[in-house]
């Protein structure tokens, strides 16, 4: 998820990759390392916290001889961010060093048949897996070696790799994780990104899936993974560093909307197997799920909205009544919670106050607590009973876009999980239902082609004073998000209404040109939406309507038309939701807003 460095050259490799983590602090991190070999021996130094604290300990590298090295910024899936689990991570007999960026979703029978076979484990990681197999299928050839370990890891990774046999060969490779290589004068380099390149050299390779990269000081060689040597083209870079750290895109909002395809998958990686869910060291097992009578999802903020989604989509699938509520009210309203009730807490930091303050609440009244967290090993995950990661990576702008979609999608597949076990849909029902969540990072990945005509768009709401946003059911839950989306980015006020409710007080303040953004995915309602299009409409609104592709119903009322691809109706708000961050971004970014950073608002609120 988070950086990789790596630098095979004539002098210490120490301070290239302590300055090469700083390069990629921007990305996020918890804890950092790096691994030097020098003579026969791999140093290595790991901190929890800082890279200034591993600078500190070595006299910014100098102190560490070595000319080959890798380094590691982490941001954990699999174990708390502790020293131990910081990377690189060795081989039993020390003759690896690996630094590993993703989720490698097959671990645990890795592990477990490694432990069966007496090696002993430094660590809680995925990760550690990958040395300790490298040193079991070691034959001497690298290149051979690391394309076995290769062909047994499932998941995501790129792999810098040092092997005490090769003292000036850095290895490299990776499968839908991103690497690159630098291509220097006496000194060659691997990197997540060009941040940690650009200031050795402008010339780069990209490393492809399934591809292996053997560095030495004075060559590059890439290799597919039968050991057939690979041409690989030299591109010249042209991006400034502050570019580059955002993907090319000028805000981090904007780079972490387009990563949405890209985090819903590593939210769903490794959790659907044979047309049903399975969640890793979950303990709550069918028998205790027979005993819920209730579920309380307890959230603030866009959480509380991804919450709304799942209220939906639980109760549809599992007939079990769920509710949902905003935690700076649960806490103080002594909620009726006991141990028939399951509490589903959902916080992208995992530290927000609210929530757990919540959480302790319904802890205390003997609810089993299932938290919904991005941040591994951060305060909410702890005190759960079980914790479902999101696995979206560190998320930098305020405005939460990954969190969200990573959030919803857990809550897919957790309502799924439910319905399994309590076997309240058929199992035909349930795989249809998980491939259809496995297709959305495709559908995602259509409506993000579309974000040229959405900036058009946009111009129509930089000098609205005030709109609004309705939708029924799910359409409803998104419209909460989308108008919070627009608020907190563009500070436009906006209010977002379940469309039926209109008329029950504010269509008093539709008029002429008032903008009302109408939410209309969910077919089964389209008709009763199109009654509400068509009050506001004769009050002289200015309609736009978010409609599955090919429904041409709401045409006629409406000014404007935003298309997205149809996907299950229990879905439509990983879709939906996606035109309307763009939108809020570009009505922002037309303002002249600070986008990463709007005004007043902290990415994780940790008082109360
Ligand atoms: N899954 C690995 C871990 O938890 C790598 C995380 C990362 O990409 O930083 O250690």
């Amino acid at each position: 998820m988070c950086g990789i460095v790596g630098f095979t050259g004539n002098n210490k490799a120490a301070p290239f990759l302590l300055e090469g983590l700083k390069k990629l602090e921007y990305r996020g991190y918890d804890s950092a390392g790096i691994a030097v070999l020098s003579g026969d021996k791999i140093k290595t130094e790991k901190t929890v916290g800082r890279i200034k604290s591993l600078m500190e300990k070595t006299d910014n590298g100098k102190t560490v001889d070595g000319n080959i090295g890798i380094g590691h910024t982490r941001w954990a899936t699999h174990g708390a961010p502790t020293t131990e689990n910081a990377h690189p991570h060795l081989s039993g007999n020390l003759k690896f060093a690996v630094v590993h960026n993703g989720i490698i979703e097959n671990y645990s029978a890795l592990r477990q048949k490694l432990i069966d076979e007496g090696v002993a484990f430094n660590s809680q990681t995925d990760t550690e897996v990958v040395p300790h197999l490298l040193q079991k299928y070691y034959n001497g050839n690298i290149t051979e070696t690391v394309s076995k370990v290769m062909g047994l890891l499932e998941g995501s990774f790129a792999l810098g790799i040092v092997c005490s046999d090769y003292p000036d060969t850095l290895i490299a490779a990776k499968r839908f994780s991103p690497l690159i290589i630098g291509v220097g004068e006496k000194s060659n380099i691997i990197a997540s990104d060009v941040t940690a390149i650009a200031a050795v050299t402008k010339d780069i390779i990209y490393l492809e899936d399934d591809e292996i990269a053997l560095l030495t000081p004075s060559e590059v060689k890439v290799l597919d993974t039968n050991g057939k040597t690979l041409n690989k083209e030299i591109t010249t870079i042209s991006w400034d560093v502050s570019a580059a750290e955002k993907g090319g895109f000028k805000h981090y909002m904007m780079k972490e909307i387009f990563e949405q395809p890209k985090a819903i998958k590593q939210a769903l990686s490794g959790r659907i197997k044979n047309g049903e869910v399975y969640f890793e060291n979950f303990s709550l097992t069918k028998e205790k799920l027979k005993n819920i009578n209730r579920i309380v999802i307890v959230a603030c903020g866009s959480a509380y909205h991804a919450g709304i989604v799942g209220k939906y989509v639980i109760e549809e699938m599992t007939r079990i009544p769920c509710e949902i509520d905003l935690a700076s009210e649960f806490r103080y309203r002594k909620p009726i919670i006991d141990e028939k009730v399951l509490t589903v807490l959902i916080s992208q930091s995992g530290e927000t106050a609210d929530t757990l303050a919540a959480l302790k609440e319904a802890k205390s009244l003997g609810s089993h607590i299932v938290s919904i967290v991005n941040v591994v090993g951060s305060s909410i995950a702890k005190a759960s009973d079980d914790v479902l990661y999101t696995w979206a990576g560190p998320e930098i702008a305020v405005a939460t876009t990954k969190g969200y979609s990573t959030q919803v999608a857990v809550l897919y597949l957790f309502s799924a999980f439910i319905a399994k076990a309590l076997n309240t849909l058929d199992d035909k029902t349930i795989t249809d239902f998980l491939n259809d969540v496995k297709e959305l990072p495709e559908k995602i990945e259509e409506i993000l082609k579309e974000k040229d005509a959405i900036k058009e768009l946009a111009k129509h709401s930089v000098n609205d004073s005030s709109l609004f946003f309705i939708g029924r059911n799910i359409d409803y839950a998104v419209s909460l998000e989308a108008s919070l989306k627009l608020k907190e980015i563009s500070y436009i006020h906006s209010e977002s209404y379940a469309a039926g409710e209109l008329k029950h007080g504010t269509i008093s303040l539709i008029e002429e040109g008032r903008t009302v953004i109408a939410l209309a995915c969910c077919e089964t309602l389209k008709d009763k939406l199109l009654s509400n299009i068509k009050e506001v409409a004769a009050r002289g609104a200015f309609v736009i309507t978010c409609a599955n592709e090919g429904n041409t119903d709401f045409i006629k009322e409406s000014n404007e038309m935003i298309y997205v691809p149809k996907v299950n109706e229990l879905l439509i708000a990983s879709t939906e939701v996606i035109p309307f961050q763009i939108y809020s971004y570009y009505v922002a970014y037309y303002k002249g807003c600070d986008i990463d950073k709007p005004r007043n608002l902290a990415k994780s609120v940790t008082v109360e």
